[in-house]
């Protein structure tokens, strides 16, 4: 009997001791990592509610830039309006290489980002390009200011106009060439003269650059206090996929290992604790 006892009691130890190790060092894969993002996915390309979302940021900014506009005629004001887009899950949808991440079980990486930039085949988001061709046909100018890499310019200009967006030119198109922070990009449409009314995003990034590389608390905290220029200045694309939110989940983030990764996301669910 004691021995039985005994027996159990060792069962139970390795057991438990063999859980808490699978537990701590079961590795994650490539492939499991980004099959966390098949849902989101999903729900980009499948649903209608996605597409509704679309209309309803780019309604709302015509909208708003017809105030804007009204605004600067009652202040006769002289300015040229600029309206600064993003480009990548703000005026086109890149979810063919999100979905080609899942199925191939492959993380971002510069190498074959740059190759589906340089395939030009991203998509319209619903209403992008009715969008740009309203502002630039009522007296604005749309520039689309965005962190895909200058070397892929002439590719990012041929896909644009190959979908029909208005006002596309190596002026009006501005990438990344050192930093991903698009203030300095910002500047250089004020210096030509141009006011700035509205920004159009998918990352809080894209609206200020006081919230970049800063915590998910940071970021909610930024947008509490400024919320009132959501829907006016600013005009958020929803993104569920990826963006700097992602990398706001913990510090150093991009640097973990796939089984970190994993790890973060799942600490950062706030659950119920099922009472
Ligand atoms: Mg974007």
């Amino acid at each position: 009997m004691k021995n039985k006892a005994l027996a159990v009691i060792a069962t139970a130890v390795i057991t438990a001791t063999s859980w808490q190790v699978a537990a701590k060092e079961q590795p994650v894969t490539s492939a499991q990592l980004q099959n966390q993002a098949v849902l989101a996915v999903d729900w980009v390309q499948q649903s209608g509610e996605y597409r509704a979302l679309a209309y309803q940021a780019f309604n709302v900014a015509k909208m708003s830039f017809d105030h804007f506009k009204s605004q600067a005629k009652q202040d006769n004001s002289k300015e040229k309006l600029a309206v600064v887009v993003d480009l990548d899950e703000t005026m086109i949808n890149n979810s063919a290489y999100a979905a080609w991440q899942i199925k191939h079980g492959q993380g971002y990486s510069s190498k074959t980002w740059g190759k589906w930039e340089q395939a030009a085949k991203a998509k319209a988001i619903p209403g992008a390009i009715e969008f740009s061709k309203y502002i630039d046909s009522h007296g604005g100018t749309v520039f689309y200011v965005s962190n895909r890499s200058e070397t892929n310019l002439k590719e990012t200009i041929k896909n644009l106009k190959k979908l029909g967006f208005s006002g596309v030119n190596d002026k009006t198109v501005l990438l990344k060439t050192t930093t991903s922070d698009k203030k300095a990009r910002r500047s250089i449409i004020t210096d030509e003269g141009y006011k700035i009314v509205m920004l159009v995003g998918d990352n809080l990034d894209d609206f200020d650059s006081k919230v970049i590389h800063k915590s998910n608390e940071v970021r909610r905290d930024h947008v509490n206090a400024e919320h009132s220029l959501y829907g006016t200045r600013y005009i958020v694309l929803p993104n569920p996929t990826y963006g700097s939110w992602e990398g706001g989940l913990a510090k150093g983030y991009f640097k973990l290992d796939n089984a970190g990764k994993s790890q973060v996301r799942h600490d950062a669910l706030n659950a119920w604790n099922g009472k």
